[in-house]
C-alpha cells in the first residue's frame, strides 16, 4: 500500500483546504518550528483510525479541529482524506486506488468514508491492518517514539512485530469469530433444553 495524496481541511493548523501529493521516492517535509510538520503525520494517523487524543497531543478528539487564532474564528469540523494505492497482496482483493476520509464535527464525534461510502471505524482499521500498516504502524515514527519502544514491555513489542507482519487484523477477526461461536453454543444449549422439555 502506498499513500499517494493527503487532503486536509480544518485539521489542527491546516485551516484552509490543503492538498499534498506524495510522489514515488523519498519525501521530506521541511519548515520552521511550529509550522505544522508533525500535524501532517498526525493527520495520516488520525485518518487511519487513531482513537487516542493523547497520542495526537490533544486532551479530547475535538482538539484536532482548528481552534482559531487572534484573527481567525475556530472551525466546527475537520476532515482528512488519503488516497491510497492498494497492492493485490494487501487483502487478496483487486489492486487499485481508494480514498479514505475521516470527518469530525465539534461535539458530535467522527465518521469515516471509503470511496464515498459510509463505513465503520473497524472497516478502516481492518483495511490498514491487512496491509500491515495503520495508525499504530511502526513505520510512522513520531517524536519520542524511539525512546518509548526501548522502554516498552515485551508484550508491547510483540504487538509492534504483529503489526509489521500484517497479522493484527487477524486478531480482530478471531475475536469476532469467537464471539459468534459462543453465541451459537448458547443457542444450541437453549435448543437442546427446549427439545428435552417437549419430549
Ligand atoms: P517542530 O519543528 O517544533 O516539531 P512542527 O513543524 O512539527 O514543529 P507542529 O507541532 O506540527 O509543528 O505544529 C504546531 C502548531 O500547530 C502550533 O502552532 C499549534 O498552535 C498549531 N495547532 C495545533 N493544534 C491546533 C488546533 N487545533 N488549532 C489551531 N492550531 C493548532
Amino acid at each position: 500500500m502506498r499513500i499517494r495524496r493527503l487532503k486536509l481541511s480544518g485539521f489542527k493548523s491546516f485551516v484552509e483546504p490543503s492538498e499534498l501529493r506524495i510522489e514515488p521516492g523519498l519525501t521530506g517535509v521541511v519548515g520552521p518550528n511550529g509550522c505544522g510538520k508533525s500535524n501532517l503525520l498526525e493527520a495520516i494517523r488520525w485518518v487511519m483510525g487513531e482513537g487516542s487524543p493523547k497520542s495526537l497531543r490533544g486532551g479530547g478528539m475535538d482538539d484536532v479541529i482548528f481552534a482559531g487564532t487572534a484573527t481567525r474564528p475556530p472551525r466546527d469540523f475537520a476532515e482528512v482524506s488519503i488516497l491510497i494505492e492498494r497492492n493485490r497482496t494487501d487483502d487478496g482483493g483487486l489492486s487499485g486506488e481508494s480514498e479514505v476520509t475521516r470527518r469530525i464535527e465539534r461535539g458530535a464525534g467522527s465518521a469515516y468514508r471509503l470511496d464515498g461510502r459510509d463505513v465503520r471505524a473497524k472497516d478502516v482499521s481492518l483495511l490498514f491492518a491487512d496491509a500491515a500498516t495503520g495508525a499504530h504502524s511502526p513505520a510512522l515514527v513520531s517524536q519520542g517514539k524511539v525512546g518509548s519502544i526501548i522502554a516498552a514491555k515485551p508484550t508491547e513489542r510483540r504487538l509492534l512485530l504483529e503489526e509489521a507482519a500484517g497479522i493484527s487484523g487477524l486478531h480482530a477477526r478471531r475475536k469476532d469469530a469467537e464471539q459468534k461461536l459462543r453465541a451459537t453454543e448458547t443457542n444450541l444449549t437453549r435448543l437442546a433444553e427446549l427439545l428435552s422439555d417437549q419430549e
